[in-house]
């Protein structure tokens, strides 16, 4: 058996040593994010001790830090598109060595024996898989600390191996904003023929566009804001529709294969839906919660449309999805901030005014 029972688990936990790591993160509800300290799990025999270079900051992330999902566990260290160096390895550890580039994203452990994981969906795993940070660690018995911080130690098979051609920095919002774009793309076999549209452009969406051109479709981008047509452009997109202007909504009607929808909040998607293709399908992997206005199943059942959700994507399909970056060249357009920056970040994502994903400089944080 992978992981020790319960009552086995508790003694782990009683010998287990820690190390006392500097992080970023809120004690509760309402606070700015700000500078504490966490413990990281001693190397086991299949962990691999990275030392974090870079973290992309999410829009879930901020999500968490404003308690929009629900009760959180606190302290809250956010962080999930995490990118460094290994430090250590466990003596059981193939994938990677000492002073290799390593990646982690919004995964760092599953039970790895359901079907969703023996298919290489982690993500969905049956068991319930432990997210990179308000999760439960099965080794310490503590809840899962994210990537503001100096170090983290995950199970190898959650570590994803980064291809050297790429900017390290501009690699790091791949493991989440990248994975969860590229997940649909693939499930829904986009390629030279398909017609994909985007909505939203932000850390996502601009990632959803240069997936989707490296895939060959041809890309459309739905965004509310003008003042992003032209980096829409030279992101790949083919065309731009300002989705206020009802005129430029009907000229794309039933035009989609597939539509990923990237907004954060409530928002209509029957607009959306009027322009998938016959079976086209509309992804939602923004918004998580009850839709208003309610979804019309008219233009669904009149031209079999679906509108489908998908989470993340598993760790086969992000190293997939690395390579793939890899051999097209293809990174995220990021500003660097410093850790103290990120309590302005959070309000000047919150204006969707990001080009177009923040990474923190984690050297920021040993200052
Ligand atoms: P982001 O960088 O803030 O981008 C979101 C974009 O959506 C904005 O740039 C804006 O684009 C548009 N937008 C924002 N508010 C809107 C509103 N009220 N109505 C309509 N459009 C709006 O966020 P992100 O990091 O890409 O994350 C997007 C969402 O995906 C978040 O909710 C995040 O939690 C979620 N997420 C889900 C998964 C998953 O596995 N499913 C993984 C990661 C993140 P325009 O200015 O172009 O309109
Ligand atoms: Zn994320």
């Amino acid at each position: 058996m992978r992981f020790p029972d319960r009552t086995s688990s508790t003694k782990i936990r009683l010998k287990m040593n820690t190390t006392i790591v500097k992080a970023y993160g809120v004690e509760e509800l309402g606070e700015r994010v700000k500078e504490l300290t966490v413990s990281r799990r001693e190397v086991t025999a299949k962990d691999i001790e990275i030392e974090i270079l870079f973290c992309g900051v999410c829009h879930s992330d901020m999500h968490h830090v404003h308690g929009d999902w629900g009760k959180e566990k606190y302290p809250l260290v956010p962080g999930h598109e995490i990118v460094g160096r290994v430090t250590k390895v466990g003596k059981e550890v193939t994938k990677l060595a000492v002073g290799d580039l390593a990646g982690v994203g919004c995964l760092v452990d599953s039970c790895q024996t359901c079907d969703s994981c023996k298919k290489d969906l982690e993500q969905y795993c049956l068991n319930g898989s432990t997210v990179t940070y308000g999760g439960k660690d099965k080794h310490s018995g503590e809840h899962t600390f994210g990537g503001y911080s100096e170090k983290v130690v995950v199970d190898e098979h959650f570590v994803l191996k980064i291809p050297a051609n790429l900017n390290l920095a501009a690699v790091a919002p791949l493991l989440c904003a990248g994975i969860t774009t590229w997940s649909p793309l693939r499930h829904w076999k986009v390629g030279p023929n398909s017609k994909v549209a985007v909505i939203g452009l932000g850390g996502l969406g601009h990632m959803a566009i240069k997936l989707a051109k490296g895939l060959g479709a041809e890309v459309t981008l739905f965004s509310r804001s003008p003042n992003k047509e032209q980096d829409a452009f030279d992101l790949g997109a083919d065309a731009v529709i300002i989705s206020t202007d009802e005129s430029q909504m009907n000229s794309v009607s039933s035009k989609f294969d597939l539509i990923i929808d990237t907004v954060p909040y409530i928002h209509d998607v029957n607009p959306y839906v009027s322009t998938l293709s016959i079976d086209g399908t509309l992804v939602l992997v923004g918004y998580l919660g009850g839709l208003d206005p309610i979804l019309n199943t008219v233009p669904m059942i009149m031209g079999r449309k679906s509108v489908a959700g998908s989470l993340i994507g598993g760790l086969a399909e992000t190293q997939e999805m690395l390579d793939f970056c890899g051999e097209h060249n293809i990174v995220s357009e990021i500003e660097m901030i410093e850790m103290q920056d990120i309590n302005e970040a959070y309000q000047r994502m919150l204006k969707s005014d990001v080009k177009y994903r923040f990474v923190i400089d984690i050297a920021s944080l040993k200052k």
